[in-house]
């Protein structure tokens, strides 16, 4: 379609620009380089692990994964975590979650120096992003949404943005993002009454609802932009997200489809924290 928001262009603009600062760090002596850590054999984890090596290599990356067994302790991690923090070699750490239930996440997580939570999942990362200060990282999906629309120059200032969803690691934080833009912000959920109402006045609408196909014609009116952030596997094993997208790309004028919008360039982004962890690095010793 001619109104879909590709997040492809948006993730060759970005790899782009991760390869020329890869080239200006190797004249310090730098490779950025990203450790994952895998508790147990998580199908879902060891996907993504192969997506995100793939990249790694694909940008000359420096990248590890660490694998611990489901049975292993926190103080094991939080020790491993810890070396991590004083590797000046390292420049992002991503830990793929949910771990199993014996372990504490938030506890583990809170060890993690914010100068490597490439993923912005840490407390002092999220506090950076509502305190509008530099530690850590803002989750990656929500820099993806800024990002795509910056790359297509659609403006958020003094924009009417509905956002559909508040959870801590979309809704809220992107909200801030947008603030930051000079958005005007709603954020809905489900007790949101009259959705569709708010939603059909607004400019921009970001649907982070985690509902497939939920949202119809019915919610959007004419000469909006959409981004859709849902992802999910229907029966047939095919991707879509939380918009009917093709019903509803009829109606508005720019909308990001599913696959191919913003979880694309949400990959992306872990690569391009990793390289700005590396780049804050230089000069600096980690604390
Ligand atoms: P989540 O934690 O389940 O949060 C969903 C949010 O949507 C909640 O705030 C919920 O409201 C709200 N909601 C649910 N039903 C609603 C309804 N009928 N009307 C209005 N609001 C409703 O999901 P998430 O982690 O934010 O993820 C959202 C979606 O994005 C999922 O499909 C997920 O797979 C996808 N995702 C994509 C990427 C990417 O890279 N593209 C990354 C992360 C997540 P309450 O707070 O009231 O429950």
């Amino acid at each position: 379609m001619e109104n879909y928001l590709l997040g492809k262009e948006v993730v060759e603009k970005l790899n782009e620009e991760i390869r020329e600062g890869i080239e200006c760090l190797k004249k310090e002596g730098i490779i950025p380089k990203l450790v994952m850590i895998r508790v147990g054999e998580n199908p879902d984890d060891i996907s993504y692990e192969r997506g995100a090596t793939k990249r790694c290599e694909n940008l000359k990356v420096a990248h590890e994964t660490l694998v611990f067994p489901n049975t292993v302790k926190e103080e094991t991690l939080i020790e491993v975590i810890k070396k991590l923090n004083e590797e000046k070699t390292v420049h992002g750490v991503l830990l793929f979650r949910p771990l199993p239930g014996h372990l504490n996440e938030d506890r583990i997580l809170s060890f993690l120096a914010p100068s490597k939570d490439v993923d912005g999942v840490t407390q002092a990362s999220l506090s950076g992003v509502f305190m509008e200060k530099e530690l850590g990282f803002a989750p990656c999906t929500p820099k993806a949404c800024i990002r795509m629309l910056d790359h297509y120059g659609i403006s958020c200032q003094g924009k009417n943005v509905v956002v559909v969803g508040r959870s801590m690691v979309v809704g809220k934080p992107l909200s801030m993002l947008l603030l930051k833009k000079n958005a005007t912000v709603t954020v809905c959920h489900s007790k949101s009454e009259n959705l569709s109402e708010i939603t059909k006045k607004a400019d921009i609408v970001i649907v982070a609802m985690g509902k497939a196909q939920a949202m119809g014609e019915e919610f959007f009116s004419k000469g909006q932009i959409v981004l859709d952030v849902g992802i999910h596997v229907t029966k047939e094993g095919k991707l879509c997200g939380d918009v009917k997208t093709k019903e509803v790309a009829h109606i508005v004028d720019k909308i990001s489809p599913v696959p191919g919008g913003v979880g694309a360039v949400t990959s992306a982004m872990l690569l391009y924290h990793v390289l700005e962890s590396a780049i804050k690095s230089v000069g600096e010793d980690y604390k």
